[in-house]
């Protein structure tokens, strides 16, 4: 079996030490009970929760999977009673409004416990995971009375919320969708068409499921700026809030997949189904992405999450496993052989795991700071430097976040030698599961397009040079210090490629108009790397100042994997370059017969 105990320890150390969340928290309107205790006292609940209910049923989840009957869909056993008692908990209301039940608590807190969720159960996790991004969605756009009608219900968790966008010809390219919808003439619209890959489309955890649906009216232009989004339940709301009568939308199947296999995917028909529009017609596409925005980040964390538990499984095995001896000398006379972490392959292996697992968490809270911040913040141009963080950072966390999830599922598998292929030890489920996470809400590539055509654009980089005004701020604090000179020279370094490459890129651009789309997946990479590089940094420098007045192995093992990352993990940028200023002619010269 694989292990997870909550790493609440790390979590702690980047909230209130390395980040004092608290202190930015508290300061910000509504958020003065978020002090560092209540944060505390929320992690150490869902740490419980995900420790004792969820971790226990994620193997039955992916050997039993769901089952689909006559339009009905099963979860697997223990997974209802699982999401009682998480509902029951205010789980799906951490962040939303008390307006509407909700407990009004940060989206960095909120990071933290998907995080747990995700490590313990992906699963189940991406059913609340969605109509998290409903109560978004809605609460930004919906009508009052959409508002009064669904919200407490969501937020209270006997409605799950989903995300209709996805149809077979139109995935990344939503502008293909076909989904129509014609109005009533009483307020309401008819919609028809067929979505697939839905997920949480139809189960039986859940009264009532609300689908936000991307359609067609009637006079909408062509491609993405004719596309609206409607509200479409499965039960039409009576008067007093209560499910009514049976809506035309209907899961025709589920798909069969590689992992995953307790989050149900379904092919959703929507034949007439009755609906609602949610903000302006032909502004659905924006309207959604207030949903997709939340979404990314969520997926970043579920990469996070795997990789989370891929690592604490394979250190808890490297230190049980005998196999060889130890290079110099033997470490355990008394056994018939070493544990296997005493082996260069393996420690590289595990340290290469905590270095980005730590870096990605570190950044990902960061980054949901920023998302308090420019939520709340009194002053605009405070709130709009951190918006421009949450843009700047978003495919980042997401696509890096699940690049790394899948990389490092895979090399604490390997850990396991056999073992770890065969299903006994859990490992190989992580493989699998996590693979999703880097194609659903916009495959990686879509991600690394956003970050170098939309967001790097944007006012000359006024994103990117916000983000370097932070890192040069880090490294000119700390450049005079001698004891961190081993961090500051290579994010200085880092820092200096990644400039240097951007504004290569956006020249190449100028005459090559493949060159962005032959970057991009490597330059996200190198810009995740040297972003990880500033986290560590100043991860580093919060475990010195706390090791001189706490003798405390904690900040020695903080620091030891911080020079790991510099030296074996950021050198990797110094090929990114390379590959990335090749160009796009090493991959576009083939002809396409020749492929
Ligand atoms: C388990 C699962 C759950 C899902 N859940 C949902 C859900 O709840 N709601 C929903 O609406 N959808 C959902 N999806 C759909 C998912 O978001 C899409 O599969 C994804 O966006 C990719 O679309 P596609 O599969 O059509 O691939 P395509 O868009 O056909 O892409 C194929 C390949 O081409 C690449 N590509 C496409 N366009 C470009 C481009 N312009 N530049 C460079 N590369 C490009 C892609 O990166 C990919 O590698 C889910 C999918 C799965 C498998």
């Amino acid at each position: 079996m694989t292990t997870y105990a909550a790493p609440l320890r790390d979590m702690r150390f980047v909230l209130h030490e390395v980040l004092e969340a608290a202190d930015t928290l508290t300061a910000l309107p509504g958020f003065a009970d978020a002090s560092a205790d209540l944060m505390d006292a929320v992690l150490d609940e869902c740490a419980k929760l995900c420790e004792g209910v969820l971790f226990p049923i994620n193997r039955v989840g992916d050997e039993v999977g769901c089952t689909f009957k006559d339009g009905v869909v099963t979860t697997p056993p223990g997974f209802k009673e699982a999401y009682k008692q998480y509902a029951e908990g205010g789980w799906c209301g951490l962040t939303a409004s008390p307006e509407y039940g909700g407990q009004g608590l940060p989206e960095t807190l909120d990071y933290l416990v998907s995080e747990m969720i995700g490590s313990a159960n992906m699963s189940i996790g991406l059913y609340p995971g969605l109509t998290q991004g409903t109560i978004l969605a809605l609460a930004a756009l919906g009508t009052p009375e959409q508002k009064k009608i669904y919200l407490p219900k969501l937020v209270g968790g006997t409605w799950q919320g989903t995300m209709c966008l996805t149809e077979a010809h139109a995935g990344s390219d939503l502008g293909l969708l076909r989904t129509k919808a014609v109005p009533n003439g009483d307020g309401s619209y008819s919609i028809t068409g067929t979505k697939i890959f839905i997920s949480a489309g139809e189960h039986d955890m859940a009264e009532n499921h609300v689908h936000l649906v991307l359609a067609r009216l009637p006079d909408a232009p062509e491609g993405s700026r004719g596309i609206s989004m409607f509200l479409v339940p499965k039960f039409l709301p009576k008067e007093d809030g209560s499910p009514g009568a049976r809506n035309a939308a209907v899961a025709g199947s589920i798909e069969h997949k590689m992992g995953l296999k307790a989050s149900v995917t379904c092919v959703m028909n929507f034949d007439g189904a009755k609906g609602w529009l949610v903000g302006q017609a032909h502004k659905g596409l924006a309207g959604m992405f207030v949903m997709m925005n939340k979404e990314r980040l969520f997926v970043g964390s579920q990469g996070i999450s795997q990789a989370e538990t891929a690592y604490q499984s394979a250190a808890a095995y490297a230190r049980d496993r005998l196999q060889g001896r130890s290079a110099d000398g033997v470490a355990k006379p008394d056994k018939p052989a070493d544990p296997i972490i005493v082996h260069p392959d393996i420690r590289n292996r595990l340290m290469f795991s905590r270095a980005i697992v730590e870096a990605e968490r570190a950044l990902a809270v960061w980054t949901h700071l920023n998302v308090d911040i420019a939520h709340k913040h009194a002053d605009a141009a405070t709130r709009q430097h951190a918006e421009d963080m949450v843009g700047l950072m978003t495919p980042i966390v997401k696509a890096a976040g699940t690049d790394f999830g899948s990389e490092i599922t895979n090399t604490c598998m390997q850990v396991f030698g056999g073992h770890g292929y065969i299903r006994e030890h859990g490992m190989e489920q992580l493989v699998r599961d996590v693979r999703i996470s880097q194609i659903y809400e916009g495959t990686n590539a879509i991600q690394a397009l956003d970050l170098v055509g939309r967001k790097l654009g944007i006012e000359q980089g006024r994103l990117f040079k916000g983000w370097l005004s932070e890192v040069e701020a880090t490294i000119k604090g700390l450049e005079s210090r001698n004891d961190m000179g081993e961090f500051i020279a290579p994010l200085k370094e880092a820092v200096a490629r990644l400039t240097a490459v951007t504004l290569w890129m956006t020249e190449e651009s100028a005459n090559d108009p493949n060159a962005r789309g032959a970057a991009a997946v490597d330059y996200l990479r190198l810009f995740a790397l040297t972003a990880f590089a500033w986290i560590w940094v100043r991860m580093v420098d919060t475990a010195m100042a706390a090791k001189a007045s706490h003798n405390d192995p904690f900040y020695d093992a903080k620091i030891e994997v911080g020079r790991y990352f510099m030296k074996r993990v950021l050198p990797q940028t110094v090929g990114l370059d390379a590959v990335i200023r090749a160009g796009s002619t090493t991959m576009m010269t083939l002809p396409e017969a020749a492929f």
